[in-house]
């Protein structure tokens, strides 16, 4: 049947077209998804709106709590099923799909504990006033959710947002999406209330965009491409929608001559080969101090020659695209980086076993990318790294902070000063020291600046984000 999530029902579809679902690994079709529509929107958007005033916003924080860690838990008892299928649809080799299985229940989890932590402020005001703020919650908020982590990035917005007190409606990416439809079965299954969890499938430029311009949608969570992120933002403020936008990068490793090269080579090989560099926090810049370019780019090339891609089933360090045309758009960045006369450093290899009619490209690192390059500069969402060569603390801070982009950074060197001096100095949302997090744990507030996006997820700071701060002054003499 053609079916969207609401009401803790699978309801018919208004729509009756439906989208095939396929697997990365082979392009065969898994199973067709529903086409929601504008009205299925609609309908979410009442159902969230009925159950935040009538339902959610009469269970108390703890209990709240209460409901999201029985949801951790049911997540981790289905861990196995959802990483199977979060490794279906988008390609992922099982173990990185178990590691995303795990953290969405991690999500539940720590925000279960945080519900009944939330608060506000007493403020020291006029004599004979008490002035006291309160965290209220938005109201109804939509999630606008990509392929690329779907576990992940739905445990990542929606826990923070029913933490919060709010209720959701989900559009989730219409290329791989199967892990979060059984998601929403297994909460109604702990007993959240009907109306407070929807999800509607569908195309961006329809259900996504029919949820941004909802007028009784008080939040909006988007995370995807900075070109959409622009769309829903202009979309968005016709009814004034706050937005928090999660977007792209291009993220710089920057290596010192000090440096553990040990801790570097397997950190900076992860960090752009994870998810087959479709990572918004892909570490997809290496910028090396001269006097060890030859040396670490050495290690680096070599490491890149050894990675195998294959089929999601046979669990290699890489799997495929998410689909053919992203395989396309990096084949494309590739041949004309050659055509330019860059040059390859490194490569791992496609295995013989991999289907022709899969999405598969094998890692490559190139040397000697200039950083205004289109190589070094757009986001390419693929195994692309390319390889900079630096001669002062100086130039790094500017090559680095030398794209449209301000994610995620990472500084190598055993110097105390000057790890603090590029923390401040580099623009970016995060920067780790002598490590790279990929947007690191669920207690460290993610997010970007620039074309990277605004606002925050993650930790604290994301329960802030679903919250409106209200301020009660009560006049008590005079
Ligand atoms: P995308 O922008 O094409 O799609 C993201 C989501 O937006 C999908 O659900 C899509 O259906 C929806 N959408 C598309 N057009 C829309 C519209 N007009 N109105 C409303 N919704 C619309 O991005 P993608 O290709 O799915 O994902 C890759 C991008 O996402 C990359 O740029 C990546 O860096 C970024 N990303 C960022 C983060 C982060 O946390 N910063 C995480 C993952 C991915």
């Amino acid at each position: 049947m053609n079916t969207v999530f609401i009401d803790n029902r699978w309801v018919e579809s208004h729509s009756a077209d439906v989208i095939p679902m396929l697997n990365p690994s082979d392009g065969t079709v898994i199973r067709d998804i529903s086409r929601g529509n504008s009205q299925d929107i609609d309908d979410a958007v009442k159902s969230a709106r009925n159950a935040y005033e009538n339902t959610w916003s009469k269970v108390s924080a703890m209990e709240r709590g209460r409901l999201l860690h029985k949801l951790s838990q049911k997540l981790l008892e289905h861990h196995e099923e959802l990483a199977l299928l979060e490794s279906a649809d988008c390609g992922k080799p099982l173990t990185q799909a178990k590691s995303d299985a795990t953290a969405v229940a991690r999500y539940f989890e720590f925000y279960a504990g945080a519900c009944d932590k939330l608060h506000g402020e007493t403020i020291p005001y006029s004599d004979g006033f008490a002035v006291l703020t309160w965290r209220e919650p938005h109201g109804v908020t939509g999630h606008i959710v990509p392929w690329n982590y779907p576990l992940q990035i739905f445990g990542r917005c929606v826990a923070a947002a029913l933490a919060a007190g709010n209720t959701c409606v989900v559009k989730p990416g219409e290329d791989a999406c199967l892990s979060i439809l059984r998601v929403v079965e297994l909460a109604k299954e702990v007993g959240l209330p009907a109306g407070v969890l929807n999800l509607v499938t569908g195309y961006g430029h329809e259900a996504g965009d029919a949820l941004v311009k909802h007028p009784d949608v008080d939040h909006i969570s988007f995370t995807g491409s900075p070109t959409v992120g622009t769309l829903v933002t202009k979309a968005a403020a016709d009814n004034h929608t706050p937005v928090t936008l999660e977007l792209g990068g291009k993220s710089p490793q920057v290596v010192f001559a000090d440096a553990d090269f040990n801790e570097v080579v397997p950190t900076v090989l992860k960090a752009i080969i994870q998810n087959t560099g479709q990572t918004c926090s892909a570490g997809s810049r290496l910028l090396i101090e001269r006097p060890v370019y030859e040396k670490v780019l050495g290690l680096i090339a070599e490491a890149f020659n050894k990675t195998r891609v294959g089929p999601a089933s046979m669990d290699l360090e890489c799997g495929p695209l998410i689909r053919k045309t992203q395989q396309e758009r990096v084949q494309k960045y590739i041949q004309s980086a050659l055509d330019d006369g860059l040059k390859i450093a490194g490569q791992g290899q496609v295995v013989p076993e991999a289907a022709a009619e899969g999405f598969f490209q094998a890692p490559t690192v190139f040397r000697d990318v200039p950083p205004d390059h289109k190589l070094a500069r757009e986001e390419i969402f693929g195994p692309v790294l390319v390889a900079i060569p630096f001669d002062s603390e100086d130039e790094a801070v500017e090559i680095a902070n030398g794209t449209d982009f301000g994610l995620v950074a990472s500084v190598w060197t055993k110097d105390g000063a000057r790890q603090l001096r590029l923390a401040r100095r580099i623009r970016a949302g995060q920067v780790y020291i002598n490590n790279y997090g990929a947007g690191g744990g669920i207690e460290l507030p993610f997010g970007g600046i620039k074309a990277s996006g605004h606002g925050r997820e993650k930790g604290f700071e994301a329960l802030y984000g679903f919250t409106v701060l209200k301020t009660v002054a009560i006049k008590y003499q005079g």
